[in-house]
């Protein structure tokens, strides 16, 4: 029977691993078995990451020949900076983000991580650089250590542990009868979204990848459980050249460079004081989602 419901499982994982905008491609590569169209060149190096600088030069992609999505982006972000990616619904950030992780390759343009191309690279070793928290994370039907462990092969208890406490979420498991041993999922617990959400930092810890690419992190979380995981993504990421991929501003303000993407194109760049002294489109996304916020303030009271 459960030879049965494995597939069962498996497809259940695969479309919940879908449907959330960025994937965990290792993830789901290593549940349907198989691999993406992107493959590796004939005897491809692995990448070697000294400096994590990370390079789009002239990016040009469309998930179908007759649509472009990316107009000829190029941006850089130095090793150790925090990049935030804002626009309108269908801009194109989460496209980013599936070419960064290799997903696709361009049509022309170059992604470079530390000078090397991506497309000519081992895509094991792209993605063992590159730690990834999505919206919505896809946890195993197994125990909670080994969802955490899953983030690199050949993890100790003594990794587990300590990624679990810079994930903030050890108080929580060594609270549970059976500790690291306790089964999430449809087998036995379940986890809050904030809960998910940490043992995914904490599996993302356990890789310690020097690049991060945070999905809109926090998106489906309540304001008060988004500003404590915020604040635990911003420990993680200290250090990591990180990308994040943001809806509400309020979470951004504090990166580095802003991108501003509209159609496929950056329409403005900078960090948030000056994009709002400029007083273009990030000014009024700012304004509005500010009047948002008051809304949604008087509501509450
Ligand atoms: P949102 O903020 O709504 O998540 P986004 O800026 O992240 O939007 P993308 O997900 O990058 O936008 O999508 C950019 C465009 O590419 C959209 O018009 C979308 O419909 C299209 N698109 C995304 N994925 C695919 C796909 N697999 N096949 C075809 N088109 C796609």
């Amino acid at each position: 029977l459960t030879q049965l419901f494995r597939p069962l499982d498996m497809l259940g994982m695969v479309y919940r691993t879908v449907r959330q905008g960025l994937i965990d491609m290792s993830a789901m590569f290593q549940l349907i078995d198989t691999d993406a169209e992107v493959k590796d060149a004939p005897g491809a190096p692995a990448l070697v990451v000294r400096r994590p600088t990370l390079t789009f030069e002239n990016v040009v992609f469309g998930y179908e020949p007759d649509r472009t999505i990316l107009h000829g982006l190029s941006f850089e972000v130095p090793a150790g900076h925090h990049v935030a990616i804002v626009g309108p619904s269908g801009a194109g950030k989460s496209t980013i983000g599936r070419l960064l992780f290799r997903f696709y390759d361009p049509r022309s343009g170059r992604i470079l991580i530390d000078g090397q191309d991506i497309a000519g690279v081992t895509q094991e070793s792209l993605r063992a650089a590159i730690g990834i928290v999505p919206q919505d994370s896809v946890l195993f039907n197994d125990t909670i250590g080994y969802n955490i462990a899953y983030g690199r092969d050949g993890a100790s208890e003594e990794d587990v542990r300590r990624a679990a406490e810079g994930a903030a979420i050890l108080p929580f498991i060594e609270r549970l009868p059976q500790g690291l041993d306790t089964e999430v999922g449809e087998r036995g617990l379940k986890l809050s979204g904030g809960e998910k959400q940490r043992v995914a930092i904490a599996r993302t810890l356990v890789k310690d990848p020097p690049i991060l690419l945070l999905d809109e992190a926090t998106s489906a979380l309540d304001t008060r459980t988004e500003q404590e995981i915020l604040a635990t993504l911003h420990r993680v990421s200290e250090r990591r050249t990180t990308v994040a991929i943001a809806h509400r501003l309020s979470t951004v303000a504090d990166a580095d460079q802003i991108l501003v993407l509209e159609q496929g194109r950056l329409a403005e760049q900078g960090t948030h004081s000056a994009l709002l002294a400029k007083g273009a489109l990030y000014a009024e996304m700012w304004a509005r989602q500010a009047a948002e916020r008051e809304e949604e303030r008087d509501a509450a009271e």
